[in-house]
């Protein structure tokens, strides 16, 4: 049971997903890093002299004031607001529904307005408190490449990646709906965990793989990182990989967050069928990227998430090769009982199950690692993600934008 918010059912009709591209918007200033403001503001021609101040205003407004216009910017002059307004946009996307699971877990649909190639596209974001802290679970793609057996999302075709400024407006809009900037008062219809900040840590764990939009989400953590703006530290900020190999020394080197591997299996070849990518990158590589990763020490440990599959996965036998496997790395190990979909090909190990398995992991000296489900009366759990975003061809593309002129 769940209560759900439907904050704009008749837009959503008005527009639906496969609707004909509007015409291309103001480009947003949300997303875009220091230099990119900067270029933005020389454009509207701010003099060289002038651009260094007025970034650091526009960052302000936008990251530690959660601006979503260009009014209210009382230290910028009125005639430069007027500008700004003119040729980019910071508002925020549009909230299709918000949804409160019982246990307090948000999820919200949000849709982002067409850009060049495509219609609008929706994608889900969401909020899990815990007492001690408030998890953001952050979307990277609309739909997905990988065609993990087991992920909902998986069944959703990738229909494009997600811009930097649209990784960026899923904090925004979280931050907004949670009462989280100065001044603002928090929402009281679920609690809240009981720490100075609402999201004190951020998962790309949402739809889509991270590694295959890198230089987008390394934009965007830079921006969430930036002492200057959201501040959210990088030990805070996880990204969840099917493990893309190439890209996992760069994931380090120049975004330097937390990782996670979706790993869910310990032989090739059944990690072949449950996650298609190992077999482009098997294991020992997988697992030799790992043990290169920048940073790691037993402060700063990998998470290797493992979903309890019944009879496919979960024997005792799995759960100590999984350690010998690890060996050597600063390792967490996260069990995550498998959550099911409409269709979904596999049922959830029994709860003896997985204890018993994480006891052999927990000999093993890790700690706590079953991963309650969270938000699953509003399909918010983990691979339970999934938009009615499709993939419109081209040649439909233009028909509809000539069928509207
Ligand atoms: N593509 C990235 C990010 C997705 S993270 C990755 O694969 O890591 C989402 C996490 O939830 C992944 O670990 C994924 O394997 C796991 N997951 C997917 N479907 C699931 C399901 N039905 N039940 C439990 N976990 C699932």
């Amino acid at each position: 049971m769940s209560i759900s918010l439907d904050i704009a059912r008749d837009n959503r009709n008005a527009a639906p997903v496969m609707a004909a591209p509007a015409a291309p918007a103001r480009p947003s200033l949300i997303g875009l890093g220091r230099d990119g403001l900067a270029a933005a503001l020389s454009e509207i021609g701010v003099p060289e002299r002038q651009r260094r101040m007025r970034c650091a205003q526009l960052w302000n407004w936008l990251y530690r004031a959660g601006a979503t216009g260009f009014d209210g910017m009382s230290d910028i002059g009125k005639s430069l607001r007027a500008e700004l307004a003119a040729r980019f946009d910071i508002a925020r996307p549009e909230l299709v529904t918000e949804q409160v699971s019982l246990d307090g877990t948000r999820k919200w649909l949000l849709r982002f307005a067409s850009r060049e190639g495509s219609g609008p596209v929706e994608v889900e974001t969401v909020y899990i408190p815990e007492h001690d802290r408030g998890t953001l679970c952050v979307s990277s793609q609309v739909g997905c490449t990988l065609n993990c057996r087991f992920c909902h999302t998986g069944t959703q075709k990738l229909v494009r990646n997600l811009t930097a400024g649209e990784i960026v407006a899923q904090i925004l809009v979280a931050r907004d709906r949670l009462g989280e900037w100065p001044g603002a008062s928090r929402p009281t219809d679920a609690p809240l965990p009981d720490a100075e900040r609402a999201i004190t840590n951020v998962v790309l764990m949402g739809m889509g793989e991270p590694l295959y939009n890198f230089d987008n989400v390394k934009a965007a953590m830079l921006i969430a990182s930036d002492g200057e703006g959201l501040s959210l530290s990088k030990r805070r900020i996880t990204l969840s990989t099917a493990g893309v190999v190439p890209m996992i020394p760069r994931a380090g080197a120049e975004i330097g967050v937390m990782l996670a591997i979706s790993l869910h299996a310990v032989r090739d070849d059944l990690r072949n069928e449950l996650v298609p990518l190992n077999r482009k990158y098997p294991l020992d590589e997988l697992l030799e990227a790992c043990r290169n990763y920048p940073g790691l020490s037993n402060a700063r440990r990998i998470t290797f998430e493992y979903v309890m599959l019944d009879g496919v996965n979960d024997s005792l036998a799995d759960a100590k090769e999984l350690v010998r496997l690890l060996r050597g790395i600063p390792a967490k190990i996260n069990l995550i009982p498998f959550n099911p979909w409409p269709g979904s090909p596999y049922d959830c190990s029994d709860w003896d199950t997985i204890e018993r398995f994480a006891e052999v992991v927990n000999r093993a000296g890790y700690a706590s690692p079953v991963r309650t489900p969270r938000g699953r009366d509003i399909m918010a759990a983990c691979g339970q993600l999934k938009s009615e975003s499709e993939r419109v061809p081209a040649r439909q593309r233009r028909a509809a934008t000539e069928a509207v002129r």
